[in-house]
Parts: structure tokens; C-alpha cells; sequence
């Protein structure tokens, strides 16, 4: 399944072109690609800037990660990966505490398991 997702990120526009054999691996990308900039601490819409970090991993090795970052409260939303590239999600906007280091925050992945989802 072939998706474009068209967006402004910051004060470019910025087109995401995806080729996904699961097509709700490419929903769930466009999703979370097309989502709207709101920031869930302060309820702001119009202060979201897309940043990136680089961090550390436990084994030494260097990666990047996206946030988008509040500019009103400074609270930040981390972009996260589900695990066997199923796609990706967002974490939800809080505020950055001393003492958490940022790579913790990346690597705790959100997964829900089948069984877990009530129908
Ligand atoms: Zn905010």
C-alpha cells in the first residue's frame, strides 16, 4: 500500500512517501505522521516545534530520536517504534524530569498484546 502524507514540520513541508506490504502498517505510519500538533500538558496547538536528540544506548552506541517540544510549557512528546517495524507512535507530551535520562524514555517500547485488547 503506497500513502503520501503531506505536512508542515516547523517551516518546511515535508512529504512522507510510504510503501508498506501491510496495509495497516502503512495506516498506522500515516497516522501517526499526519497527526495533529497538540500539546496534551497545556492544550496548546500552535507552539509544536519537531526537534531531534541524539543519545546513547546501554551498549555505547549512539542513535537519534524525535521529539516534538512544546515551546509554551517546554513539555515534550517522544516519536517511539514499535518492535518488528510495525510502525510508530507517539508518546504523550510531559514535561522532561531531572534525573530520567532521554534514551530510558525511548526504549521502553508501548506494546499491547492481542489478548489485552477488550472487544
Ligand atoms: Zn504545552
Amino acid at each position: 500500500m503506497q500513502l503520501t502524507i503531506k505536512r508542515n514540520i516547523n517551516k518546511a513541508v515535508v512529504e512522507f512517501k510510504l510503501d508498506e506490504r501491510d496495509e495497516k502498517v502503512a495506516l498506522g505510519k500515516a497516522i501517526t505522521l499526519a497527526v495533529e500538533d497538540y500539546c496534551d500538558n497545556c492544550k496548546a496547538s500552535n507552539s509544536i516545534v519537531w526537534r531531534q536528540n541524539k543519545a546513547t544506548d546501554e551498549k555505547g552506541g549512539n542513535f537519534i530520536y524525535i521529539k516534538r517540544r512544546c515551546t509554551k510549557c517546554g513539555a515534550e512528546s517522544t516519536l517511539g517504534e514499535y518492535q518488528g517495524g510495525l510502525g510508530y507512535f507517539w508518546k504523550k507530551f510531559e514535561l522532561y524530569k531531572k534525573g530520567i535520562p532521554q534514551d530510558k524514555i525511548v526504549e521502553d517500547t508501548e506494546e499491547v498484546r492481542l489478548e489485552d485488547v477488550p472487544f
